[in-house]
């Protein structure tokens, strides 16, 4: 079926992808500016004060505590998924397991074999369960599973020597938390920092970091594992290897224009204003339900919304994208008629109360 949505009604901007994302293009200009630094060396000043300046920026943005690091390094929180099995437990860790995100994280643990067995908690996708003291060494969960849209509440598993590790991928730069909490929390920046891919940051502890120097130190691990070496490159403002100069830089602008407009508050506040209109429009409808049943386990920043089997939105998606609306699809794997849309700070709120004017217009015109 061909649609064509009347312009007066589209959003200015119709980019709503759980990642890569929105990009602003303030961040794009800033590649092409005079003082831009691409094509110059990640080891010469510019682009290490550039690197230095993320590192202040995200402490002052999340409010690190003394001691924390700011750790980058290349190849995305894939990368970390195999990482932590080697740099960050000892002998055996407990996961959190609520979509695919969260489960992939698991197996990289699983299925190291200097490991003890790994204790999963599992619930069905859409529902949140949180990891509960069970006398390992290591904790692991997603902040936002990405996948479904749950919201898992960040807290530590108090134990003795135990670290708290989680994965913010997603949410990272668009909620508030007591980072005290946690002792290894990283992401990648293609998603609430509205950057590019390719490369993973982590706010280390002062016991995660005593971990990963203890562990490296007696266990072979490859060198683009090697977490060690990801802090020592980190703390001259460097990478072990070469990073992507356009994704530092289009993240160094994405932190400047956060804590200009207010930092983590209102960055907070932006996602949870654009992600309450979906809500609030789903429960106004009868054909639509929000995925994840529990209100207060509902992501803010990647909102998935049921449909009724009588609309099909994948049909609804490809109408949009056909006018310039794009990735509003569930996660490949989940297979669900759904909608899962980004409300990252970048996106407009006004943008995505126009997204759903321009769903509404097209079920009228399917009907
Ligand atoms: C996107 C995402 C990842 C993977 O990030 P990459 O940069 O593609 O490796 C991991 N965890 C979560 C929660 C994500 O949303």
């Amino acid at each position: 079926m061909s649609i064509t949505i009347p312009s007066d009604i589209l959003p200015r901007d119709g980019r709503f992808g759980s990642g890569p994302s929105k990009i602003r293009p303030e961040q794009v200009t800033r590649l092409i500016d005079s003082g831009s630094v691409l094509g110059t060396s990640h080891r010469k000043p510019p682009v290490r004060n550039m690197v230095k300046r993320i590192q202040e920026g995200l402490t002052e943005l999340f409010q690190l505590p003394d001691g924390y690091e700011v750790i980058l390094g290349n190849g995305g929180a894939s990368a970390v998924w195999d990482a932590i099995p080697f740099g960050l437990v000892q002998h055996t860790a407990q996961c959190a397991v609520i979509g695919e995100f969260s489960s992939k994280a698991a197996r990289a643990m699983t299925r190291a074999p200097w490991l003890a067995e790994t204790s999963l908690r599992k619930v069905e996708y859409g529902r949140m369960v949180q990891c509960e003291p069970a006398g390992v060494d290591t904790y692991h969960y997603a902040h936002n599973e990405t996948s479904t849209g749950a919201l898992t509440p960040i807290r530590r598993i108090d134990e003795p020597e135990a670290l708290t590790i989680v994965d913010g991928t997603s949410i990272a730069g668009a909620y508030e938390f007591d980072a005290s909490a946690v002792d290894f929390y990283y992401f990648s920046p293609q998603k609430a920092f509205a950057s590019d891919g390719g490369l993973w940051i982590a706010f280390a502890s002062p016991a995660a970091l005593a971990r990963i120097e203890h562990l490296t130190e007696n266990r072979w691990t490859p060198d683009f594992l090697n977490l060690q070496l990801a802090v020592t490159n980190s703390r001259k403002n460097q990478t072990l290897n070469t990073p992507a100069l356009a994704t530092l830089t289009m993240l160094d602008e994405q932190i400047g224009w956060m804590l200009a407009e207010g930092g983590m508050p209102e960055m907070a506040r932006r996602s949870k204003t654009a992600s309450d209109l979906i809500y609030t429009w789903a429960d106004e409808r009868d054909f639509a339900a929000a995925f994840v049943a529990e209100p207060m386990y509902r992501s803010p920043v990647v909102t998935t919304i049921d449909l009724d089997t009588a609309i099909d939105s994948n049909e609804i998606s490809a109408i949009l994208r056909a006018n310039g609306v794009v990735d509003i699809d569930p996660y490949r794997s989940l297979q669900r008629n759904q909608f899962r849309i980004g409300t990252f700070p970048a996106v407009e709120a006004s943008d995505v109360a126009a997204l759903l004017a321009c769903i509404d217009y097209i079920i009228e015109q399917m009907a």
